[in-house]
């Protein structure tokens, strides 16, 4: 079958959900039989968000490979079970890169570059690359931004040639917009929707089906509205109604048979019934009481959560799986240096000190470490969190408050985490940190290795500093346990304190290989003895309840 594709705009307002709506649609295939694959195209000039702070744009996800991505990738990623690939993730940015790069060679023979056809030729190039690089049958295409905002304009214009390179039945136009409310008159408006497609048409691009996201029930009156008005099938206007639960968006999907509607349009007969036994009985623990386990996010972007999105569905995952809801105190690290919420975070079931980058804030999450192990609490440090908690416990066994890692202290007496030998000489910030999965080899014994029940595992990094191998001896003194090393013995990738329930840091980013089906196993154990110091009684799912690794 030729490969075939679906393609998400926004309107409106952005962060309207485009993300999660293209990341369900896949599920949604996937259950009918079919390979399925994701594109974000970012209008953005940067060649990836690896180098924005995640104020800008939330957490930088981390694919197998390495690159280094939006975090709509997460979602896709979680929600359809795959593992995707660089060329997944397209910036405006790697568009000009390519396209001045062989202006430089010469390679258009003194032609005048412009916007259409250079441009537009590259980046629809890269959207029909994708099948090839991931083996997808199915490939959805989401672009950022908001239709009508001048960044994204080449993107459209090449979404709309490809319908003519590809031919009407092998592509599909989903926009996404949201309904506001007046409370007021109590009413949900439509007019954005209609200007915001009429704008999409001017492109020249008709939508084939409206996802009208809204806090409020849609009627009836308003979808007719929307079919009129925005020329789309009555059965094609999709009302989306803000749910808690984002996993519920694939069901929701469903129900209102958006498969049945977009296979239909693209000639497509499904292969398989789709199963959401599993699925509904995930979901279905997000509506019973279940008691709550409290865990301190100790962070630096705390204010935007999106900073640590992975972070956090992979909590969740793991206390769906529990039966236990988790409740995250989000603990500005800079806070605790100032004496505040300590309160907070010593009362805690658990603490989590997640990745980060800079000084600000560090000595607050150092805090946060000892407080973990002075008082037994539950810790769990993922990469940043791994070598503030080797800092941490370096300044109390070698009693030398001056121990750091030396991106905080070049000149510290006891540089405990320090460069990567391989990093010395690297001046260009981008894309040059040691990223993607790498295999950890687990020593027996451990509390990880109890965990992961393997020999050895495959996780995602993204850091330039390590640990300082000059202090395995006296640290290991100290109670310092090495779980987890690479396969030449060099690096330290799972560290765990003896004497103490839970007390691990890895050097890698677990969060990204967590499902909602197949929690994480550390982030599991770290949240089973955060209910245990709470006297929380589990119910994990049996392995029946369990899905089995499903690969795509
Ligand atoms: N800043 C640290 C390093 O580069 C940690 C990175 C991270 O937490 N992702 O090694």
């Amino acid at each position: 079958m030729p490969t075939k594709y679906i393609f998400y705009t926004g309107g409106v307002v952005s962060s309207v959900g485009k993300g999660v709506t293209a990341a369900a649609t896949g599920r949604l295939l996937k259950e009918r039989g079919f390979q399925v694959a994701v594109q974000k195209l970012d209008p953005y000039i940067n060649v990836d968000p690896g180098t924005m702070s995640p104020y800008q744009h939330g957490e930088v996800y981390v694919l197998d490979d390495g690159a280094e991505t939006d975090l709509d990738l997460g979602h896709y990623e979680r929600f359809i079970d795959v593992h995707l690939s660089r060329v997944c993730n397209m910036t405006t940015g790697q568009i000009y890169a390519e396209v001045i790069g062989k202006e430089r060679r010469g390679d258009y023979l003194g032609g005048t570059i412009q916007v259409i056809p250079h441009i537009t030729n590259e980046i629809k190039k890269r959207i029909t690359a994708v099948a090839k690089a991931t083996g997808a049958e199915i490939v959805l295409v989401e672009v950022g931004g908001t239709v009508g905002d001048i960044e994204s304009l080449p993107f459209l214009e090449s979404l709309r040639q490809l319908r003519g390179d590809l031919g009407r039945e092998n592509t599909l136009y989903i926009h996404v917009t949201w309904l506001p409310y007046i409370g007021a008159t109590g009413e949900l408006k439509t007019k954005p929707t209609q200007h915001s497609v009429a704008e999409l048409r001017s492109i020249g691009i008709n939508p084939d089906m409206v996802v009208a996201r809204s806090d409020y029930p849609v009627d009836k009156s308003i979808i007719d509205k929307i079919a009129l008005f925005c020329d789309v099938d009555k059965r094609a206007v999709v009302p989306m109604v803000t749910s808690q639960n984002l996993y519920t968006v694939p069901l929701l999907l469903e129900e209102k048979g958006v498969a049945e509607y977009i296979l239909e349009k693209m000639g497509l007969q499904a292969r398989r019934k789709p199963d959401w036994t599993e699925w509904k009985r995930l979901t279905a623990q997000v509506e019973k009481t279940r008691p709550t386990v409290r865990i301190a996010l100790v962070g630096k972007y705390v204010e935007l959560h999106d900073a640590y999105m992975s972070v956090r569905e992979a909590l969740k995952h793991a206390a769906l799986h529990l039966g236990v809801d988790v409740q995250i105190d989000w603990i500005h690290s800079a806070d605790l240096e100032k004496g505040k919420s300590l309160d907070i975070v010593s009362a805690a079931d658990g603490i989590l000190v997640p990745g980060g980058f800079g000084s600000r804030g560090i000595e607050g999450k150092i805090q946060a470490a000892g407080i973990a192990r002075t008082g037994k609490i539950p810790y769990f440090g993922l990469c940043l969190g791994m070598q503030l908690m080797v800092v941490e416990l370096t300044r109390f066994a070698l009693n030398d408050e001056s121990a750091n890692s030396t991106e905080f202290d070049r000149t510290t007496t006891h540089p405990v985490i320090d460069l990567m030998p391989d990093q010395h000489e690297i001046t260009d910030m981008g894309g040059t940190m040691r990223l993607g999965l790498y295999t950890c080899k687990l020593v027996p014994g451990t509390l990880t290795q109890a965990a992961y029940q393997q020999e050895q595992v495959e996780e995602r990094h993204r850091h330039r500093f390590e640990f300082n191998n000059a202090y395995r001896e006296k640290l290991a003194e100290a109670g310092l346990r090495i779980a987890g090393l690479s396969p030449d013995g060099r690096l330290v990738e799972i560290v765990e304190l003896a004497d103490h329930p839970f007390m691990v840091g890895t050097q890698f980013h677990p969060e990204f290989l967590s499902r909602p089906n197949r929690p994480h196993p550390l982030f599991k154990a770290f949240l089973q003895a955060a209910c245990d110091r709470a006297k929380i009684e589990t119910h994990p799912l049996t392995a029946n309840q369990v899905p089995v690794k499903d690969k795509n």
